[in-house]
Parts: structure tokens; sequence; C-alpha cells
């Protein structure tokens, strides 16, 4: 059996605040025998929180060396799954009832993580998470403001997304060099339809190429400059930056340059 070192490129920075854990789950509002997934358990100090609320709790973990901590822990009161929850069969572990999701996540993986949630959006009811700072205020912004962008517009198209409190370095073991923060999402309910899903993220990631760009400059990259000319002002000015169009204005764009 290996003995457990701590990994950095696991992302492994474990929380030692009780209180903060309780927040954590908390937020939750886990109800009795309601299936619940906790990505990177570590050594298990929110899974001890979360198994309180008596919900059915599956747990993914990565690292090998504390496959032995947690069984001795826990045993059979979680369902631990020993691989990476990126190349896991999510399909495989989904119950007839929605999921939540709980997890001091580990911060490399947080944007592909939170987009295999969003693709699968409709299997679960909640997601709480810890991530870093910087990446909950570019999820949470709004329309105008330097931390708004593609990451914004994509977890708000799938989710309402809720800034819930910071949390310093020095809650955890070892501290990480910047604050984190913790995050709800839940699942949006009407979302407008799109009808070419991946051409509308196209328009919004060339909106935002050359962030202190004109929209007609950086969507040069899509179409040319004559079809432009066509939609200069209608639905949208043109001279504007992708950065100040709300969702609801990047759907008049992705519709306008969709019928060129
Ligand atoms: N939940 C513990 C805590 O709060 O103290 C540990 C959190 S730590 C930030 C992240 C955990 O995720 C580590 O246990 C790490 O081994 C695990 N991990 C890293 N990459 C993973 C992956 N791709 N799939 C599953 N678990 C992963």
């Amino acid at each position: 059996m290996s003995e457990f070192k701590q990994k950095k490129s696991l992302g492994q920075h474990f929380l030692t605040d009780k209180n903060i854990v309780a927040k954590i789950a908390k937020l939750a509002e886990i109800e009795k025998d309601e299936p619940v997934w906790e990505i990177g358990p570590g050594k298990g100090i929110l899974t001890t929180e979360l198994l309180a609320y008596n919900c059915q709790l599956t747990c993914f973990e990565l690292d090998r060396t504390l496959f032995p901590i947690l069984e001795e822990k826990f045993g059979k009161k979680i369902n631990l799954v020993k691989q990476d929850i990126l190349k896991a069969d999510w399909q495989q572990y989904f119950a007839k009832q929605k999921l939540k999701i709980v997890a001091n996540l580990p911060y490399q993986i947080t944007s592909p993580f939170l987009f295999k949630v969003a693709q699968f959006s409709q299997q679960f009811s909640l997601v709480v998470v810890m991530i870093q700072k910087e990446v909950a205020k570019r999820i949470q912004a709004g329309a105008g403001s330097k931390d708004y962008g593609p990451l914004s517009l994509k977890m708000q198209y799938y989710f309402e997304p809720k800034y819930q409190f910071t949390v310093k370095p020095h809650v955890f073991v070892p501290p990480p060099k910047v604050d984190s923060a913790v995050i709800s999402l839940k699942p949006r309910e009407n979302r407008p339809e799109l009808e070419d899903e991946k051409f509308f993220w196209r328009v919004v990631e060339t909106a935002f190429g050359q962030r202190r760009k004109m929209l007609r400059r950086n969507l040069r990259q899509l179409t040319s400059q004559e079809n432009l000319f066509k939609i200069q002002n209608n639905p949208i000015d043109l001279r504007r930056r992708g950065e100040t169009l709300s969702e609801a204005e990047f759907i008049q764009l992705y519709k306008a340059l969709k019928s060129l």
C-alpha cells in the first residue's frame, strides 16, 4: 500500500476549518436519502459533513493513495468511485432523482468539469462548489464588467450562478496562492432556444477575440466585411464591443449572422 503524500498536481489543498465545511454543506440543502456527488473527497472532511445529512453519497477520487484512508473511514457509507471525474461515464451514476454536487474542486479541472455539468445540467438540481475566487467572479459577472466574458455567458446560459462567500488561503493545508470562493449553480429552467448552439458560442468567442476591439473588427473572423456592412446597425450596432452585450443581444447578433 503506497503512503499518502500530498500532490499539488492534483490540486490537493485540504480544508481544515470545520465551520467552512459546515457552511458549504448547508448551502446544498440536502434532504434525507437524496443522491449527492462529491468530487475529490481527499481525506474526507467534507464527506463526513455530507454524511450527517443521511444522503446517498457517491465520491469520485483520482488519487489511489487516498483510497485506503477513505475506505477505512467510511467503508460502505459511501460509494467510492476510483476514477478521474472527467473520464468517468457519468450516465452510469445518474439516478432517477436529480442529483446534487458538492465539492471543494481541484482547481485545475474547474472549467472542463463545469462544462461537463452544463452538458448534463438537467440531471442536477443544485451544484455547490469551491473554486478560485477569480473564476467565481467571472462566472457571475454581468455585461459591461471587466470580469464578463464567454465563461460568464456560458455558465449563465445553463445555470443561475450565485457567489456565496469568499474563503481565504489559511484555512487550507497547504494554503493555495489565491483566494477561493464558494458558488452555487442552479440549472436554469427556461433558457432561450438556440437552433445552432455551436455557432452561437463561436459568435460569442469571436466577439471577445480582442477585447478592446469593436464587434465589426472581431467579427471579420466569421464573415466578410460586405456581410457585416449589411447588419452594421441592425439589430446591434457593430461599433460596440462584445463585452457590452447581454445574452439577449448576443442572441440577436447570432441570429442576424446566421441569416446572412
Ligand atoms: N474534499 C477535500 C477537502 O476539502 O479537504 C479535498 C479537496 S482537494 C481541493 C481536491 C481533491 O480532488 C483531491 O483529493 C484530489 O486528489 C482530487 N482530484 C484531483 N483531480 C481529480 C479528478 N480529475 N477526479 C477526481 N478527483 C480528483
